[in-house]
């Protein structure tokens, strides 16, 4: 009984394998025609200034929609276009695409949004990122001071020196640079002043217990803290509740993020939202 039991578990987990291997590959396979088969769109999550009440910019986040795969979400592709190094030509699409929608969007009388662009460590560490970047600004007539590039801990924390340089070419574009995802990896606050970052994104695992849990609290409140001693900006992800804005509010946590400002948006409805924002403080008076 036990036997048959095992087996059967046995079974299920290597079907369960093959599975997933198969999908890889077949994953695999069609991101290599991605961008010749027009597959990719961004969509854009705005991000409100908790002092004004402004929305201040947009995240590009990718979206792959593949014609009988259906949407595939970049937790599930952009590990294998690493792995590929599909990321580069991914990459620069993407800044391409984001200036180009911002460049539209600044002619609708939006001239001081920001845009937000995550930058894979491949493309960080491959050195050429900020010749390509002032070739896009150059390109579209964007501002550098309207480009935020956001990069993962991991990467900057194990390639330090070697990204630094990078980063530092960009920054001389004007181009603002975040820790993604900020709290998750190992990287320390003290180690991070010594490159040069502009703005630190704390992640949603933070944030979701926020107005529950009192350690949660604490931590965020001295994220924050010591962010603003070492002049950092700060923004909190995945705000999903008005309690959750309230505490960051208090916590004089510079911008928010998350579903409780916007669900990523096509650029039709970003657009949409963004001329009829008025101002978000609003939102906090009493119900
Ligand atoms: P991220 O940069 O940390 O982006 C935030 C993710 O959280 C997005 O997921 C967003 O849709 C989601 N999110 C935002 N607000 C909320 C909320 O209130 N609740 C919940 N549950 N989720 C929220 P998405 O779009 O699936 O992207 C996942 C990750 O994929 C991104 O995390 C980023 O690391 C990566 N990614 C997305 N686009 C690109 C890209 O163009 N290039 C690269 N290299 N990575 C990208
Ligand atoms: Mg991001
Ligand atoms: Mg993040
Ligand atoms: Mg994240």
């Amino acid at each position: 009984q036990a036997k048959a039991a095992g087996r059967r578990t046995y079974q299920r987990y290597t079907e369960q394998m093959e599975w997933e291997l198969r999908q890889r590959a077949t994953l695999s396979g069609a991101l290599r025609k991605v961008l010749e088969n027009g597959e990719l769109r961004l969509v854009y999550q705005p991000r409100l200034s908790l002092r004004t009440g402004a929305i201040t910019g947009v995240e590009a986040l990718l979206r792959w929609e593949h014609p009988y795969l259906g949407l595939i979400p970049p937790n599930h592709f952009i590990p294998l276009a690493e792995e590929s190094g599909m990321i580069l030509p991914i990459g620069e699409w993407v800044m391409r695409e984001a200036c180009t929608t911002l460049r539209r969007w600044r002619q609708h009388g939006l001239g001081t949004l920001n845009m937000s662009v995550n930058v894979s460590a491949l493309q960080l560490l491959r050195g050429d990122l900020p010749r390509y970047v002032a070739k896009v600004l150059a390109d579209t007539g964007v501002p550098g001071e309207r480009l935020e590039l956001e990069l993962t801990e991991s990467v900057v924390m194990a390639k330090a020196a070697q990204a630094a340089q990078t980063m530092q070419a960009l920054r001389d574009l004007g181009v603002r640079l975040a820790i993604d995802d900020f709290g998750t990896g190992y990287s320390s606050l003290a180690y991070l002043k010594r490159l040069p970052i502009t703005t630190l994104k704390i992640d949603k695992a933070f944030i979701d217990d926020i107005a529950q849990n009192r350690d949660d609290k604490a931590i965020t409140h001295s994220i924050i803290a010591m962010a603003r001693t070492l002049g950092l900006y700060v923004v909190a992800e995945g705000v999903e509740h008005q309690a959750q804005a309230r505490l960051l509010m208090e916590q004089h946590c510079d911008e928010i993020q998350g579903y409780w400002v916007a669900r990523p948006l096509d650029p039709y409805r970003c657009l949409a939202f963004l001329r009829n924002w008025r101002s978000g403080v609003a939102r906090f008076e009493p119900a």
